[in-house]
């Protein structure tokens, strides 16, 4: 590792005291290859700037100086102002003017720098430029001097203007600037070869520069390369850097996965007649032709010695629950225990509810395992579990304690992945010898995060619904229209249905967004729908209070629910059939699809009515209307990574996403695809593969912030 000259810390480096070094630190930036890995975000081709002196009427131009004097210039005719500035290079100064834009006033002061770029006229003051682009130096005025390459003034030249610029975002106290300066020192003390983690024959293959060359390259372009292919990220050595960091997390993915692939599962199932038949005594309904496919595939990869790492993908309401619990018939019928995770205590309850339902017809045992479960029962469930006289359990995150123990765990099913991290896959996976794993989720993923996330997980995917769906007709209202949207609810209950209106609940005004949920089930208890019968569920809530709630509203015997995001997921309750979501501008077009799919669950025609609050942005109204053109998962989830790009479109870290510093997975795609097909190649070759591994090894937390391979 200390052979690595980029695991260097900062300190090294000029200007870079132990204060400075902890203000890095605390920005993520620790060592060498930390801040070469930080891209400028684009770039300034300040090398083609003409001399004041130089200039001819006529022409546009680009000039960099110094602002002299600026202000407004009030005119004989009312209301008309001029803004007038003056900019001195070497050679000469120059006048700019720009009308009635009096806001110019506080961004141009003295002695800032700036760009120009205009055409050049000839006016009775002398040369002008009438309203030229502008740009200003930002932060490069003063201040810290002290991180500025040796030789002073000439260097520094040469490093931030007179060449192609790299700009580069500010962080914490690190301006464009300073970065600038500091990466030009640390490629400085480079030495002229550095190791490269990418295989010589790759490199060939796939045309890639030096590493050495493609970081010096990224920040500090030699003249003559395209501004407009740099600020494309598609340079070579951007390529190269890219490239490199997703060949790398290819590799971890990949090993990870060949890693699972050697594992021997403590039994694997065995399918006999009698399995078959007790399947379909609980089956009840004919199953989709993509839930036939699915158990199919589920069912071969429990048959094989290795353990199953299995992704199963499916819109809300293709039904993915009885795909699940046929996998865990099939556990049971051979004497192994399932346990079936869900992210909230009412889905977990809720699946609770129709899986003993169903499991009715069969000799099997099952009990639910919440953070709610007092202690007494708690201990009763984790004896037979361990006993072995369980042979299903049903629950939250309480199911990955530390003391819940099995007699022979076979089958894990974790719903609605993206809830969880990949910790807790890991935990309950643990919890058995090698089990074999099931993750579904409603949130399709789009085939370029499928590659990444899920790199690692063989993947079933059910694009068909149940038969006798009908489709659910959404629409967007601003909120000034809410008469009509109570009017419509109401004509739907008086025909017999339910209805839900969502509230969002975002982290930081929870408690507001709770007292408007309140206010709101009060309000429209009593004064809209006086007639109805209107209950309130919300996530802080007790538990006996919410199951009083929730199970009421199954049984019908609430006809509106007033509710916040708790019912995001999975509830099934056919009879609803209209959803109004407030503040519907609030949400990420994933969840709001993810709440439609609360309606348009039984025979009924149903409806979705986006409330929003006027204006819309324009990402907003991109959203709705995404969700009121399209009511295809998948469709769906391409347009919100696009609307919110792949970091957002999980949410957290812990979801298992990588950090990438320098790819991005949507723009470089092409770029992953080409990786993972060298990662494979090279992870096949015996003479490569070991070296690899280990590179991978000391490489892989590092640098995508993810849990280990081991
Ligand atoms: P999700 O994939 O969103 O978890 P569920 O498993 O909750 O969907 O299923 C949604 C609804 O569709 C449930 O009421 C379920 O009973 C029903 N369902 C599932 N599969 C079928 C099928 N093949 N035929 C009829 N109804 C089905
Ligand atoms: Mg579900």
């Amino acid at each position: 590792m200390s052979s690595d000259p980029l695991q260097g810390p900062l300190q090294y480096l000029k200007g870079v005291g132990p204060r400075r070094a902890a203000d890095l630190q605390r920005v993520g930036l620790a060592t060498v290859e930390d801040l070469l890995y930080r891209f400028p975000t684009r770039y300034e081709d300040r090398g083609h700037f003409q001399t004041i002196a130089s200039l001819r009427p006529g022409v546009a131009a680009a000039v960099a100086g110094e602002v002299l004097s600026c202000g407004i210039r009030p005119t004989r005719r009312p209301r008309f102002k001029i803004f007038e500035m003056l900019v001195r290079d070497r050679t000469g100064s120059l006048r700019a003017i720009w009308f009635n834009q009096p806001f110019l006033k506080d961004v141009f002061r003295p002695h800032q720098r700036v760009i120009l770029f205009g055409k050049l006229e000839l006016s009775s003051h002398g040369l002008q430029m009438q309203g030229p682009q502008y740009e200003i130096l930002e932060g490069e005025e003063g201040g810290d001097a002290d991180v500025e390459p040796d030789g002073a003034s000439d260097a520094a030249q040469t490093v931030h203007t007179g060449r192609i610029v790299p700009i580069y975002e500010k962080t914490g106290h690190l301006t464009a600037k300073m970065q600038r300066a500091l990466v030009y020192q640390a490629l400085q003390t480079l030495p002229p070869q550095l190791p490269d983690p990418l295989p010589a024959v790759v490199r060939r293959r796939q045309g890639l520069v030096e590493r050495r060359d493609a970081l010096e390259q990224v920040h500090f372009p030699a003249a003559g390369v395209p501004v407009a292919e740099l600020n494309a990220f598609r340079s070579p050595a951007h390529r190269r850097l890219i490239f490199e960091e997703f060949f790398l997390f290819q590799l971890g993915i990949l090993l990870r996965k060949r890693r699972a692939d050697s594992e021997r599962k403590g039994r694997a199932v065995v399918v006999t007649d009698a399995t078959r038949e007790a399947v379909r005594r609980v089956l009840p309904f004919r199953l989709t032709g993509d839930q036939k496919t699915a158990i199919r595939e589920i069912v071969t990869d429990m048959q094989r010695p290795q353990p199953m790492n299995r992704l199963l993908q499916g819109d809300v309401g293709s039904g993915k629950t009885i795909v699940a619990l046929m996998a865990a018939l099939v556990a049971m019928e051979n004497g192994l225990q399932a346990a079936f995770m869900a992210p909230t205590e009412i889905l977990a309850e809720q699946h609770f509810f129709n899986i003993r339902r169903l499991l009715e017809p069969s000799r099997f045992r099952l009990t639910l395992l919440t953070g709610g479960t007092p202690a007494k029962k708690r201990r009763e469930i984790l004896a037979e579990l361990s006993g072995g006289s369980l042979q299903m359990v049903i629950g939250t995150h309480a199911l990955v304690q530390e003391d819940v123990a099995f007699r022979e765990l076979g089958l894990a099913i974790i719903d609605e992945q993206h809830r969880f991290g990949v910790l807790q896959r890991a935990t309950l996976r643990a919890k058995g010898l090698h089990p074999d794993v099931l993750v579904m989720t409603a949130t399709p993923i789009p085939r370029t995060l499928a590659l990444t996330t899920y790199g690692d997980l063989d993947v079933s995917v059910m694009r068909e619904m149940p038969p006798g769906r009908q489709p659910i007709s959404t629409t967007a209202r601003p909120e000034t229209r809410r008469d009509e949207v109570y009017a419509f609810v109401r004509r739907e209950i008086e025909q017999g249905r339910q209805a839900y209106v969502v509230y969002p609940l975002v982290e930081e005004s929870a408690k507001v967004d709770l007292r408007a949920a309140t206010e709101m089930a009060d309000h429209l208890s009593n004064d809209v729908f006086p007639e109805f019968r209107v209950a309130l569920l919300h996530g802080r809530m007790k538990q006996d209070a919410k199951d009083r709630v929730m199970g009421g509203f199954v049984r019908g015997e609430f006809d509106i629910l007033v509710s916040t995001t708790v019912i995001e997921v999975g509830v099934d309750v056919p009879n609803a059939t209209v959803l109004v979501v407030e503040h519907a501008e609030r949400f990420g077009l994933s969840q709001l699809h993810q709440l439609r799919g609360r309606v348009g669950r039984g025979a009924h025609r149903s409806y979705c009515v986006l409330l929003y609050q006027a204006p819309l942005s324009e990402q907003g109204r991109d959203r709705l209307k995404a969700l009121t053109e399209s009511s295809d998962g998948f469709e769906i989830a391409e347009r919100d990574l696009q609307l919110r790009g792949p970091g957002d479109f999980f949410g957290t870290r812990q979801s298992g996403m990588p950090t990438l510093r320098v790819g991005d997975l949507l723009r470089d795609h092409a770029l992953m695809e080409e990786a993972r097909r060298e990662a494979v190649a090279a992870l096949d070759d015996p003479q490569q593969a070991p070296e690899l591994a280990g590179l991978v090894n000391s490489t892989w937390e590092r640098r995508f912030g993810l849990v280990g391979i081991g």
